[in-house]
Order: C-alpha cells, then structure tokens, then sequence
C-alpha cells in the first residue's frame, strides 16, 4: 500500500484564476509566474493548462524553461532573474527564452555573444525594493548603452513591488518606476497579484501574477475566495491509527497537548516532511471527511494529529484535509505565521501530485 497522502491539483481552478486575473487587467498582457515548479503545482501541467490563455510564462531557472519548450511549450519565456551566468545567457540568446537584466556583470556578457546571437532583454529597475535592478538614476546611462546593442533586444521594462499587499501600498515606488517607464518608452511590466488587484495604474503592457493563479490572495485578512478565485492544490491525508486518551495524557514531541477529558486522537499521515508546518499549532484547522476538526499537538516529520472527539464515525481512512476548498490554505498560513506562497512552495517530492 502508498502512503495515503497526496496533493490534488485543479487544473480547472487555475484557468479560471488565470481569466479572472486577465478581466483586471483586460488591455494588459498576462505572463502567468510558473517559478519554483509553479508554486509547487506542477509548472509543465499549469502551463499546459494555461497555454490557450496566458500570453507567456515567468519562470527563474533556464533548466526549467527549456524543459518547457522541450515538452512543446511555444508562449513566450521569460527569465525573471535572467541569466545566472555567461553560458546562459548564450543559451538563452540561441533559444529565444527573455531574461531580466539587473545589474552591470549581465550587460557585460552582452559584448562576449557570438555576432549574430541576439538575446530579449527585460531591464529591471530597481525602483525601492533594494534587491534587483538598476536605479532610476541611471537609466539614460544604461538605455545609451543597451538601446543600440546588436546582442540585445530590449523588449520590456520592468519592477517589482514590497508592499503592493499591505496598506503601505505603491506609493514609495511606482512614481519612480512611472517616470522611468515613461523616459525609456519601452512596454511596461510591473504588477504582481496584488498591484494587478489593487492598481490599475501599474497594469502597462504586461502582468505578472504568480499567487492568485493558485487561488490564494496576497492580501492578509483576505481569502482568495473573497477575490473571486478557486483553491488550486488540496492537500490531504488519511488516518492511519487512532489514539483514545483519558484525562491527563499526551500526544506526541514535547508533550505538545495534554487531554483535559477522555480525548480521541487520529493520527493523520503528513507531517514536516510533507511540507505541512512544524509550526502550526493546536488549533489549526483541518477537515476530516468533510467534518471541521483541527490539529493537536505537535507535528512531527511524518504524522500529525488531529481531534476527533466530536466525530464518532472517523477512523482509520477517514480523509483529513489539511488545506484545500474547506480549509484556505491562508487560514493554515495565518496559524503558522507566515504566508500561503511559502506552504504551496514547500510540499515536498514525495507527495504525490494527482492532476485533474
Ligand atoms: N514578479 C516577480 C519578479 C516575482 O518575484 C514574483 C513572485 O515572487 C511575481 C512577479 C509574482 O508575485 P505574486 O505571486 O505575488 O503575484
């Protein structure tokens, strides 16, 4: 027998989160972000799911773009750190796969192409993140240099937000980024999910949501549902044992929770290891054959508990979900203290993922 845990992916959920998106920002071109293997979804599956509908795919590491038109992938591509070093760049240039160009080392490379190779550039500004991308301050220097390049392309210019999803907001950055965007009169790309949500005035050429494709928002507080977009992934498990404890005894590392009454306990097969958090505590809610529950005690690195004291009927094989469409993976985010991207990323390999 398997062990009985998997994570269900809807295709489905994730077209329609891709149109809702597409009707935000209706004049506006949508490169789905399909990075870290689409947000643990299955980035090869997502962007066949999408192809019809998204006008080209965000990704990070060449590896993974040219998997994607390895397995017949014809949107466009486009690196969003571009090129990690000299040879891909080359590679890139030979493939027709667009790269982020954010600091001097990568402009470089650009005089050692063979003549003949032309690479599509997107030219990052760092318009007050502080991670990537040339200042503002620069970019007549930079576009003197880049704009008249046989080896290069410039296609797009491009930003990204801190503080699109809190109440902070744009305003540090975009009137900056507005006013490079303007002098360098190339196609705009700055939202993410949240910008192309909030602010219309940052939607340009191009958008680039990555989050809501899976059905989660980027706001705190807010669910995806609340925005109109469907769970993508359902993460779930079975019950592999049943622990009936009297008053007084505990479960698990540490001694996590200790009954106050005769307490039922399913011992749920996911833990750590599966990427559910070791830090999600008592309390955290969970599904167990459709019937509310939540966790109690510690999760350990294959297993984790679950109360089932008010679900008689619950036993070895009951179903636990952990996240999916009756548990916002947001709510299980919000337990464990931090946000849905790093969950979605964080399912390991060895759950198997099932397609629909
Ligand atoms: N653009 C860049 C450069 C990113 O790094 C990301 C995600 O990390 C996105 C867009 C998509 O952001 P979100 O998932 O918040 O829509």
């Amino acid at each position: 027998m398997t062990r009985p845990i998997r994570a269900d992916i809807d295709l489905t959920a994730i077209r329609h989160n891709l149109l809702v998106s597409k009707n935000k920002a209706p004049n506006a071109k949508a490169y789905a972000v399909i990075k870290a293997d689409a947000y643990g979804h299955g980035a090869l599956q997502v962007a066949r799911a999408l192809e019809d509908n998204a006008d080209g795919f965000a990704l990070l590491r060449l590896e993974d773009a040219l998997a994607l038109k390895e397995a017949g992938i014809r949107r466009p591509l486009v690196l969003l750190e571009g090129a990690f070093d000299y040879e891909e760049l080359a590679a890139m240039a030979e493939h027709g796969i667009a790269g982020a160009f954010h600091s001097p080392y990568q402009l470089d490379w650009l005089d050692r192409l063979p003549a003949g190779l032309r690479v599509k550039g997107w030219l990052k500004i760092n318009s007050g993140m502080n991670r990537l991308g040339f200042r503002p301050e620069v970019l007549l220097d930079i576009l003197n240099r880049l704009k008249a390049h046989p080896a290069l392309r410039l296609s797009a210019i491009m930003t990204h937000f801190a503080t699109a999803d809190d109440p902070r907001g744009i305003g540090r950055q975009w009137p900056a980024f507005a006013k490079a965007a303007a002098d360098s009169g190339l196609p705009v790309c700055a939202a993410n999910s949240a910008a192309l949500f909030r602010y219309p005035e940052t939607h340009g050429t191009f958008v680039r949501p990555g989050v809501c494709l899976y059905g989660c928002s980027p706001f705190e507080g807010q669910t995806g549902s609340e925005l109109g977009l469907k769970p993508a992934m359902t993460l779930s498990a079975d019950i592999i044992a049943v622990q009936n404890l009297d008053s007084g005894e505990s479960v698990g590392y540490g001694c996590g929770f200790t009954a106050d009454k005769p307490t039922r306990l399913g011992v749920v097969a996911c833990g750590y290891a599966d990427g559910y958090p070791r830090v999600a505590p008592n309390g955290t809610p969970v599904t167990v054959d459709g019937a509310p529950s939540s966790l109690v005690g510690r999760v350990s690195m294959d297993m984790l508990t679950v109360d089932l004291s008010h679900l008689p009927q619950a036993g070895i094989g009951s179903r636990v979900e952990l996240w999916g469409p009756h548990v916002p993976l947001e709510t299980v985010a919000r337990h464990a203290g931090t946000i849905s991207y790093e969950l979605m990323c964080a399912v390991a390999p060895r759950v198997p993922r099932a397609w629909q």
